[in-house]
């Protein structure tokens, strides 16, 4: 299976045309490449419920605020490539910079800012990230045209802005929302765990064990959200390489944090902390929908992984 890889946003768009002029319904996948199982089940979900796929790669610097962030961002297109044809992805979409930001490094006059949901948490702690993203999504999805777009509750604020945004300018967009996929021990699959050292790798895994702590104090009838943030950072606060920046129960759709909490089923327990080098975000559900400590479903239906040997043969063979 080939895949075809446009590099212009106009070839993009008019294969994606094309393909909707001959009544196929079109699924976008927007990343940043250096592609994993989490990635990998997105693209399954598009394929499952789409004639054409399509998955773009752009790792965009407009939302990134930290240099040295960017600057360590792995790239890696040939395995990407490899992935996304034996994921069945029909059309890869992997511009330039200056492709997507002509004028690029000169700022960029037109953005797009999403009030209220984009404010706090990874809002507050990475200033114009949400701009960034917001900003990129709304090119891609005028890229793209009418499609359903797959994202992934791992970057569960992002989702919420992507959300607010597609309402608010009224795109023809359908945002579908797809579980995490984790490690075994359940670490939420990230393009940025590869920079962990194997101290910090075993150290990561705090993260996830705080997040399932807080479901079950929550489960147990816990209904004050300072009680659950409190657990959460004590658990995170025994593990030295591990230096918390926020964990927190909030509304599942506001993502304010609300002293009293009736229904678990309404919180979203989110969590962001630096290891080492590296920033890592997780969460879940307030209520116990999904595990947060192995593998789901999802990650095992997903197949790929970045040991998976028959991917590991296929890039033998381009490179
Ligand atoms: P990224 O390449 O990190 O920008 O991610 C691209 C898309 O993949 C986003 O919608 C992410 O939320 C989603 N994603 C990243 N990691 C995971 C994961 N572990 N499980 C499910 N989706 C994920």
């Amino acid at each position: 299976m080939t895949v075809h890889v446009v590099e212009t946003a106009a070839g993009c768009r008019e294969a994606l045309e094309q393909a909707r002029g001959t009544g196929r319904s079109v699924g976008l996948v927007p990343t940043m490449g250096a592609l994993h199982a989490g990635h990998v089940s997105l693209m399954a979900r598009a394929r499952a419920e789409c004639e054409t796929v399509a998955v773009s790669i752009f790792v965009n610097p407009l939302q990134f605020g930290d240099p040295d962030d960017i600057a360590h961002y792995p790239r890696t297109l040939d395995w990407d490539l490899a992935v996304c044809a034996e994921a069945g992805v029909d059309i890869v979409f992997a511009p330039s910079v200056t492709e997507m930001y002509p004028d690029w490094p000169a700022p960029v006059a037109t953005t797009v800012s999403v009030q209220g949901v984009s404010e706090g948490w990874e809002g507050a702690s990475r200033p114009g990230h949400f701009d960034g993203v917001a900003t990129v999504v709304a090119k891609l999805f005028s890229i793209a045209g009418p499609c359903r777009a797959y994202f992934g509750e791992k970057d569960y604020q992002q989702l919420a802005v992507v959300r607010q945004m597609v309402a608010d300018l009224s795109l023809p967009v359908s945002v579908i929302g797809c579980p995490i996929v984790r490690e075994p021990d359940g670490l939420a699959l990230s393009s940025r765990n590869v920079r962990l050292s194997s101290a910090e790798r075993r150290a990561a895994v705090v993260l996830s064990r705080a997040l399932a702590a807080g479901r079950s104090l929550l489960a147990q009838g816990a209904s004050t959200s300072s009680t659950v943030a409190e657990v959460m950072r004590r658990i995170v606060e025994e593990e030295p390489l591990v230096h918390l920046d926020y964990a927190v129960a909030v509304g599942a759709h506001d993502l304010v944090a609300r002293e009293v909490m009736e229904d678990p089923g309404a919180v979203r327990l989110l969590i962001a902390a630096d290891v080492g080098p590296v920033r890592l975000i997780d969460n879940c559900a307030g209520a116990v929908e999904e595990p947060v400590t192995s593998s789901s479903q999802v990650a095992e239906g997903a197949g790929a992984s970045r040991t998976d040997p028959t991917l590991g043969r296929q890039l033998e063979r381009i490179g």
